[in-house]
């Protein structure tokens, strides 16, 4: 079976340094000799604290390594959280241009094995939709990475229609990726555990709720969506979507048909951990709009317990798009 991660960071030194500049979160702390990942205000109020980053979160050997130790034959990689987002000066579309490139040459480098999405620019919409348009003619490169704002905007901001537009008509995939956490006070307290399990999910199912209840989604039916996490907690909370729509006459203005219907047109990773919350996605969306995902360099990236939950989960028809399948149609990838 051919398996893709289709979930799997890289942050290019480039970046980095670049992410190094800033003093405030999200930012890169240098103590207890390293670098450590500073995201959250919990994370900032503690000495010492925030994630210590490795060489596994630059080095593609170290991610091709990673890859043969688990048996992943063909990786996705995005740049991960912040991207672009906090640095949306007139200098963000020239970034967005430079780690593209870089990231396109991963390709070549790793004979196919790695394979790259892009990123946008965070300054004007305008600039947005030119650096999209530049990707999806970037033989290397099969999509975009956003965070649940683009351009600082929700998605269910009107400014954002020229993307959609683009993206639409160029079927450039979109990976839509939690980053600030929300209920960030009230999941204070415990580390990052709270803000990284409740938080980035959350932050997911809002961002993506308001793209189906502004009827982006019915608008540009051909989008190529796919949700991180999952789809945070939508595969549970369909259901109860639908029913305050369909209690709801303002909520109709918008949006014509119940939000489950736009919801199962979304891809969605199998980055769940658990054979129920694999089934609920997949209840929702069906394996063929499933793929599997580590978010690795993140949490140690445990594959064993996505796969182990994968193969209790699917049967074998159904798991060969799981794994490798469904990235395969999705991003137009050739086998490495
Ligand atoms: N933590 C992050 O900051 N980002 C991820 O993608 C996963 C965990
Ligand atoms: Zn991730």
């Amino acid at each position: 079976m051919h398996v893709i991660d289709a979930h799997s960071h890289l942050y290019p030194r480039s970046y980095l340094e670049l992410l190094k500049t800033r003093t405030e979160i999200p930012r890169i702390g240098d103590h207890d000799g390293g670098e450590h990942f500073v995201i959250f205000r919990g994370e900032e109020a503690i000495p010492g604290g925030g994630r210590r980053l490795d060489e596994s979160f630059w080095d593609v050997t170290a991610k091709v390594a990673y890859m043969d130790r688990v048996g992943i034959d063909q990786t996705i990689v995005s740049l991960g959280n912040p991207w672009l987002d906090p640095f949306d000066g007139p200098e963000s579309a020239d970034w967005a241009r430079r780690l593209n490139a870089e990231l396109a040459s991963l390709e070549a480098e790793t004979d196919g094995r790695v394979v790259a999405l892009g990123v946008l620019p965070t300054d004007r919409v305008e600039s947005a939709v030119e650096v999209a348009r530049e990707v999806a003619a970037t033989q290397t490169l099969y999509g975009v990475i956003g965070s649940c704002r683009v351009c600082g905007l929700e998605l269910d901001d009107e400014r954002l229609t020229p993307l959609w537009e683009e993206l639409e008509s160029s079927e450039l995939p979109l990976f839509v990726h939690p980053h600030h956490g929300v209920a960030l006070d009230e999941l204070a307290g415990y580390g990052n555990s709270l803000p990284l399990a409740l938080g980035f999910p959350f932050e997911t199912t809002i961002a993506v709720t308001k793209l189906v209840f502004s009827g982006v989604l019915q608008r540009f039916p051909k989008l190529r969506i796919m949700v991180a996490h999952g789809g945070g907690t939508l595969p549970f909370l369909a259901a109860r979507l639908d029913v305050t729509w369909r209690s709801d006459p303002e909520a109709q203005v918008k949006l014509d048909s119940a939000p489950s219907d736009q919801l199962s047109s979304l891809y969605l990773d199998a980055v769940l951990y658990h054979p129920r919350a694999l089934h609920a996605a997949a209840e929702l969306v069906g394996p063929r709009k499933m793929l599997f995902g580590t978010d690795h360099p993140f949490f140690n990236a445990d594959p064993r317990t996505t796969l182990d939950a994968v193969e209790a989960e699917f049967a074998d028809g159904a798991r060969i798009h799981v794994l490798g399948g469904t990235a395969l149609s999705l991003f137009g990838l050739n086998h490495a």
